[in-house]
């Protein structure tokens, strides 16, 4: 854990949000300024700043990343079309450095994102 860390203490409860699923690896909650009627962070518990400080060791962990929101996706009835996002660095609008899969759903979303 990364004590300076926003979604690490979130991880560890020391900073409350809405929580929707945890388990040994990975934790996900409610985005606190939804772009969307859905709109859930999954955060691995192993702090990451962004995608490419994972290694080949990640890789089942970044996979199980997407599987929850597919999960998340199934359950909360997205599958007429959900969007999952990873924003790296800040020209991609990454704004919290701690990696994190946006799970999107529940309105129609175009393409190409800005
Ligand atoms: P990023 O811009 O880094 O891809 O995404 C960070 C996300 O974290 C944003 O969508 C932002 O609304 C959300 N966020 C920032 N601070 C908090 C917080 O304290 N609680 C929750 N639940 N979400 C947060
Ligand atoms: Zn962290």
């Amino acid at each position: 854990m990364d004590s300076n860390c926003l979604f690490c203490k979130i991880g560890a409860k020391q900073i409350p949000a809405k929580l929707v699923y945890e388990d040994d690896d990975l934790f996900a909650f409610e985005d606190i300024s939804p772009q969307a009627p859905t709109h859930i962070l999954i955060c691995p518990r192993k702090h990451f700043a962004a995608l490419q400080d994972a290694h080949q060791d990640d890789a089942a962990l970044l996979g199980k990343l997407q599987l929850v929101a597919a999960k998340l996706a199934t359950e909360r009835d997205l599958l007429a079309g959900y969007r999952t996002v990873f924003n790296n660095g800040s020209g991609a609008g990454q704004s919290v450095f701690h990696l994190h899969l946006h799970l999107l759903g529940g309105r129609h979303f175009r393409w190409p994102p800005g």
